[in-house]
């Protein structure tokens, strides 16, 4: 069982969250304090961070790609990666 450092409540391990407060010091708090200090609820929180982990990768992926079509198919198709690769990255971060 763990403390959360904030409300002093016991918390299973599983919900136990780290969060950094302005010092620096790392600590442990429970879902609700997130909630309570961040003014965002851990599973919005957590899709956020989710959403920006498959941005990244997409835009991994078409960057692999534009690579791949410029040495293979030539500039002009490595230009075009480069364009979908941007247009990949603003949907995503705007679908946020
Ligand atoms: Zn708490």
């Amino acid at each position: 069982m763990l403390k959360c450092s904030e409300c002093q409540r016991d918390l299973p391990e599983k919900e136990a969250l780290v969060n950094k407060n302005e010092e620096g010091e790392q600590r442990i708090i429970c879902p609700e304090c997130f909630q309570k200090l961040t003014g965002v609820d851990y599973k919005t929180f957590a899709f956020r961070k989710e959403n920006a982990k498959q941005t990244l990768w997409a835009v991994l992926f078409c960057l692999a790609a534009t690579v791949y079509a410029f040495m293979e198919k030539g500039v002009e198709w490595g230009i075009g990666g480069i364009v979908l690769t941007v247009l990949v990255y603003l949907f995503s971060s705007k679908a946020k």
